[in-house]
């Protein structure tokens, strides 16, 4: 059985104060929510981790944490960034990884993101490994190969046993915060075929336990459509997971 994961991807937004109202806010709107039943996640900026880190214990909410990136070394003069370790300190338990942003704006290749993600499973991070291909791949055909090469990429050398624990997201770029999304049978299709690729390189048995998220402009209005699909076992939401009553209503749209 795949529990659900909802997971809010906060992005550059979110002052200290802001921040901590918001998960204020989830928690209330979520009062009495089976955590067990659909996870809940959010990944604050790396200046708000510890704020919410402290209100999640003092305040025994339910809901997990996440980074949204780290650097693959353990330590070192990397200017400006941050290591799993030092993550893992904060009890941040999830790391996003390769999303689509990082990956066209920061330049991080695919061997960029099998470092970090052989980094997070070493430091006990659980990484959110994202893939997903432009409108013009998919205009071309050729959303399964992109999407193939950037899982074969992310888990290469990483052992079967330990790549169970990750999960992965699904994000058609063309749909990430742009208001369109794919269709509930488009999105299951591709991530039924993701599944199969990661049964193909670290068995089917591997492959049925992993969750597999869609992300892309998910809403409380389309949600449940979406969630609906028998390989899509929660959402990574971006612009829709900085308002907590939005936010709530996907997680209430998702059915365990
Ligand atoms: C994202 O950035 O991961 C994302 C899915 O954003 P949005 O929900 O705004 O499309």
């Amino acid at each position: 059985m795949r529990t659900p994961l909802i997971a809010g991807n906060w992005k550059m937004f979110k002052t200290h104060l802001d921040a901590m109202r918001l998960v204020q806010g989830l928690a209330h709107e979520l009062a009495g929510h089976n955590f067990d039943r659909v996870e809940v996640v959010v990944c604050p900026p790396f200046t708000s981790l510890r704020t919410i880190q402290t209100l999640i214990d003092s305040d025994r909410y339910q809901i997990g944490l996440g980074a949204q990136n780290m650097h693959h070394e353990k330590e070192g003069a990397f200017t400006g960034e941050v290591s799993a370790a030092m993550l893992r300190s904060l009890d941040v338990a999830y790391v996003i990884l390769g999303h689509s942003e990082r990956r066209e704006i920061f330049k991080e290749a695919d061997a960029d993101i099998n470092l970090k993600v052989k980094a997070a499973f070493a430091a006990g991070l659980l990484p959110i490994v994202c893939c997903g291909e432009t409108e013009s791949e998919r205009d071309a055909g050729a959303t399964e190969s992109k999407v193939e090469t950037q899982m074969r990429a992310a888990f290469d050398g990483v052992k079967p046993e330990t790549a169970a624990k990750a999960v992965v997201a699904y994000e058609p770029i063309w749909a990430i915060g742009t208001g369109k999304t794919a269709t509930p049978e488009d999105a299951q299709a591709t991530i039924a075929f993701i599944r199969k690729v990661l049964g193909s390189t670290l068995g089917d048995d591997v492959a049925a336990s992993m969750r597999i998220l869609y992300g892309g402009s998910v809403k409380s209005g389309n949600a449940a459509a979406l969630m609906g699909q028998a390989d899509i076992d929660g959402a990574l939401v971006g612009g829709a997971s900085l308002e907590a009553q939005e936010f709530a209503a996907i997680v209430k749209a998702t059915k365990a």
